[in-house]
């Protein structure tokens, strides 16, 4: 691998690039690039080695934990009591628990439940634990990029067989995008209303929408159902309901509402965002998340689970109880005092998180302890905005990164996602599956993983 210079590589990634840009849409529209609309997505050029007892690992766990979301989904009391201290003081969490309450109080019953999720890792190299960093209800993003990563990886693999002497056979198949659109078109069929379509909830400034048109693209080709864009605006200023609760957006009835946006405060800059998430609730469509299933994916909620004696109001088998705390990383609220002077002594040893998905929120090192000291001395209710993490330390190796056609080499750490798709209807559960994989190389010196965010690049396993 190392005779090959990065000059070279740069020359075979462009060609191959190209022409898969063509085949494969492998693009991030650009806010940057003059003249030009598109730019590929950040990736790296090889696959990275992972220990195939891991992959496995967390490929047999995603059921369970699609599993034990249902579960917390359900327990109405439960989501509103553990976040009740963070509703005081975290403005966007507490309205949606306002969304939350409103719908207990209506005594509403999601019978059809999708579930998209990506339960994302790290393997930390001392304890050579795989565990887990958080677990995405909502907007688990990819789902299409990272297929065609593993895609370009294997062929990569395969034309330079000579060179590289790795097995392309080596990198999983990856299927999340068909998976998720089958689970998809499941939950539609369940909502059962043929001229019914998908509604994709998108930001007003979209980069990876590629992303999203490749799943939308596999449901219309495969299953023939037809998906609508739109903003949180456009559905409030086009939505209504019917008096059966039949949610209709721009003259079409909407079977199953799938949010890549909703996640960021940002994505609410008016009341009218927040109507338009009530009446998605209201009403009868399939969404993707539920205003439940969005809170059970909450840092508080994951910290919550992995408190002694939680997940067994949850789940029954002791086996997968095992599978799931094995994978839980050091969590805690900032009300533990043992724990806050610890990290105060230590804060390279603890991630703070905020309720906030999407990159870039959580706070490190002297950033951390400076504010666990102002947080003391001010001795306010701020503390229940954040939880502390154990920070993992992956492995770091050398890599080959390629952003906005450049290559560059660095050291760098990796998270595995897992997707898993969960589809349910009343007591019948109709998917519940592990369904393909994301990997993302950062390199080591940056805190934060997102992709899109510009942290990180798309990757894809090589299992030894
Ligand atoms: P977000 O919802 O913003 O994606 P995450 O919990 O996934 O929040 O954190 C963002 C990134 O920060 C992760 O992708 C990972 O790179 C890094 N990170 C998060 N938690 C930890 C941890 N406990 N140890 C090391 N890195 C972490
Ligand atoms: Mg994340």
């Amino acid at each position: 691998m190392m005779l090959w210079s990065g000059v070279l590589f740069v020359g075979f990634l462009l060609g191959t690039g190209i022409r898969r840009l063509k085949l494969s849409k492998e693009l991030t529209r650009s806010g940057r690039v003059p003249g030009v609309g598109l730019v590929h997505a950040p990736i790296s050029l090889l696959p990275l080695p992972f220990p195939e007892s891991c992959w496995k690992q967390a490929c047999e766990v995603a059921p369970i934990f699609n599993e034990l979301i249902d579960r917390v989904s359900l327990d109405g009391k439960f989501l509103q009591d553990s976040l009740s201290r963070t509703k005081q003081v975290d403005a966007f969490t507490s309205r949606l628990l306002d969304i939350h309450a409103t719908m207990l109080d209506s005594n509403k019953i999601e019978d059809i439940r999708l579930g998209l999720h990506r339960s994302d890792y790290m393997l930390d190299e001392q304890t050579n634990l795989l565990l887990q960093i958080e677990l995405n209800t909502i907007s688990s993003s990819f789902p299409g990029l990272s297929c065609l990563v593993s895609e370009l990886h294997r062929s990569l693999l395969h034309q330079f067989k000579q060179h590289l002497v790795l097995d392309p056979g080596r990198i999983p198949q990856n299927d999340a995008v068909g998976r998720f659109a089958e689970a998809m078109a499941k939950a539609w069929i369940e909502y059962n209303n043929p001229t019914a379509v998908v509604m994709v909830v998108v930001q007003t400034e979209e980069r990876n929408m590629y992303d999203q048109h490749w799943l939308c693209t596999v449901l219309k080709e495969r299953y023939h159902v037809r998906s609508i864009r739109k903003t949180l605006a456009e559905i409030d200023a086009q939505g209504n309901l019917l008096p059966d609760g039949t949610l209709i957006v721009d003259g079409e009835s909407v079977a199953v509402v799938y949010f890549r946006a909703g996640y960021a405060p940002t994505d609410y800059p008016s009341e009218s965002e927040w109507k338009a998430r009530l009446l998605m609730e209201k009403s009868s469509a399939v969404k993707c998340p539920s205003i439940s299933y969005h809170l059970a994916g909450t840092k508080k909620i994951q910290q919550e689970l992995a408190k002694p004696n939680i997940l067994e109001r949850f789940l029954e088998n002791k086996e997968d109880i095992a599978k799931v705390r094995k994978c839980f990383a050091g969590l805690w609220s900032l009300d533990d005092s043992n724990i806050i002077k610890d990290a105060i002594e230590r804060p390279g040893s603890y991630v703070m998180k905020p309720q906030r998905e999407g990159g870039g929120n959580n706070i490190y090192g002297d950033d951390l302890k400076l504010a666990l000291e102002r947080m003391e001395k001010v001795g306010n209710e701020e503390n229940a905005a954040y939880i502390l993490m154990q920070r993992i330390f992956p492995a770091i190796s050398p890599a080959i990164l390629m952003r906005e056609g450049v290559s560059f080499n660095d050291n760098v750490v990796s998270e595995l996602g897992v997707y898993a798709a969960y589809v349910r209807n009343k007591d019948k559960v109709i998917v519940n599956e592990h369904c393909g994989y994301l990997m993302r190389t950062k390199v080591s010196s940056s805190n934060e993983g997102g992709v899109a965010a510009g942290f990180a690049v798309l990757d894809s396993v090589y299992l030894v």
